[in-house]
C-alpha cells in the first residue's frame, strides 16, 4: 500500500441555498442548510484513502463540535488522525457558502488551520521521512509550505504541491517540489507574464496544468503533451482538483509511470464530477479500476 502524507487544511463547510443573495444590511429567507466536511487538505486525504492508500493527515482542528465531526469523518474514511491535533485557542476552520442565483459566494475562516505551523509539522517529521509521497496545498501558512519543501528535499521524499489557492511561490519551493499541479487560473498567477507553454517548457515533467474538461498538460522534455480526461456528464465539479491531486499522488507513490498516473488521476477526477459534493463524489479504487 502506498504511504501518503497529506499536510493541509480541514474545515466544515456550512452551505446555505437561497433564491436570492442578501445585499449589505439585508436579511433574506434561505431554503436549506447543510454541513459538509471540506478543506483542500482533508478532501485530498479522504480521496487518497478511498483510492486505497495508507493516508497520514497532518492538520489541525478546534476543540469544538466541528472538530469532532471533522475527526470522525477522517476516521470513517480510514485516514490516520494521529497528527490532527486540536488547537485550544481557535475554532475549527469553516467555509460559509451561499448558493444563490446560480453562483456561490464563500467566506473562509482559516482559524485552526493557521496553526499548521513549521514547528507543528516538525512534531510529525518521521511521517514525512517515511512517506512514499507528501501532498500539500496552500490553505496553510506559506512558511509551512516552504519548510515542508525543505524537509522533503532533505529526506528525498517526493513532494506534490497543489498550489491552490493561488499565491506566489518561491523558486526554492519550486525547486524542492517533484510535482506542481495548478489549474489554469492558478498557473496564470504563479507564472505572471509567462505563457503556459513557456512555463511548462521551463519545468519538464514537474509542472502539470489541469485544464478542467480538457485534461492535463505538461512538457515531457521534448514536446508538450495533453493527456485528455474522460468525457462524462458533469453534475458538480467541486473537488475535481482535489480528487485529481490525490489520485495522482496515489498512482505516483505506487510507482506507476507518469502518463499512467495522469490517466488514473483523470479517471478518478472525471468520476468525481458526476456526483454532488467535493467528498461526496470521490470514487473508490474499485470504481476507478472498473472504468479505466
Ligand atoms: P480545479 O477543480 O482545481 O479547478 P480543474 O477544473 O482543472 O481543477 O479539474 C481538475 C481535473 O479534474 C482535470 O484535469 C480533469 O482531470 C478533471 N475534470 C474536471 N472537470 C472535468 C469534466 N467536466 N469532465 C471530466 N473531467 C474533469
Amino acid at each position: 500500500m502506498a504511504k501518503i502524507c497529506v499536510i493541509g487544511s480541514s474545515s466544515m463547510d456550512l452551505v446555505v441555498t437561497s433564491s436570492r443573495r442578501p445585499g449589505a444590511g439585508e436579511t433574506v429567507l434561505g431554503e436549506s442548510f447543510k454541513t459538509v466536511p471540506g478543506g483542500k487538505g482533508a478532501n485530498q486525504a479522504v480521496a487518497a484513502a478511498r483510492l486505497g492508500a495508507e493516508v497520514y493527515m497532518i492538520g489541525r482542528v478546534g476543540e469544538d463540535t466541528f472538530g469532532t465531526d471533522i475527526l470522525n469523518n477522517f476516521e470513517a474514511n480510514g485516514v490516520n488522525t494521529q497528527n490532527v491535533k486540536p488547537v485550544t485557542h481557535l475554532e475549527s476552520g469553516t467555509a460559509h457558502i451561499i448558493l444563490a442565483e446560480g453562483d456561490n459566494s464563500i467566506v473562509v475562516v482559516e482559524a485552526a488551520n493557521r496553526e499548521v505551523t513549521p514547528a507543528y509539522v516538525d512534531e510529525a517529521v518521521d511521517v514525512i521521512r517515511n512517506a512514499d509521497i507528501v501532498l500539500i496545498q496552500q490553505e496553510i501558512p506559506e512558511e509551512t509550505v516552504v519548510h515542508v519543501s525543505a524537509l522533503c528535499a532533505k529526506f528525498g521524499t517526493p513532494l506534490l504541491l497543489n498550489p491552490a489557492p493561488a499565491r506566489m511561490i518561491s523558486q526554492e519551493v519550486i525547486d524542492n517540489a517533484s510535482y506542481i499541479t495548478p489549474n489554469e487560473h492558478e498557473a496564470e498567477i504563479l507564472f505572471q507574464g509567462v505563457s503556459p507553454a513557456e512555463s511548462l517548457r521551463q519545468y519538464p515533467n514537474k509542472l502539470f496544468i489541469t485544464e478542467g474538461s480538457k485534461g492535463v498538460r505538461y512538457f515531457d522534455g521534448e514536446q508538450e503533451v495533453l493527456v485528455p480526461t474522460y468525457q462524462v456528464k458533469a453534475v458538480d465539479t467541486t473537488g475535481a482538483g482535489d480528487t485529481f491531486n490525490a489520485a495522482f499522488a496515489v498512482a505516483l507513490a505506487e510507482g506507476k509511470p507518469l502518463q499512467d498516473s495522469i490517466r488514473f488521476a483523470n479517471r478518478a477526477a472525471s468520476l468525481s464530477v458526476t456526483k454532488f459534493g467535493a467528498q461526496g463524489g470521490m470514487p473508490t479504487r474499485a470504481e476507478v479500476e472498473e472504468s479505466l
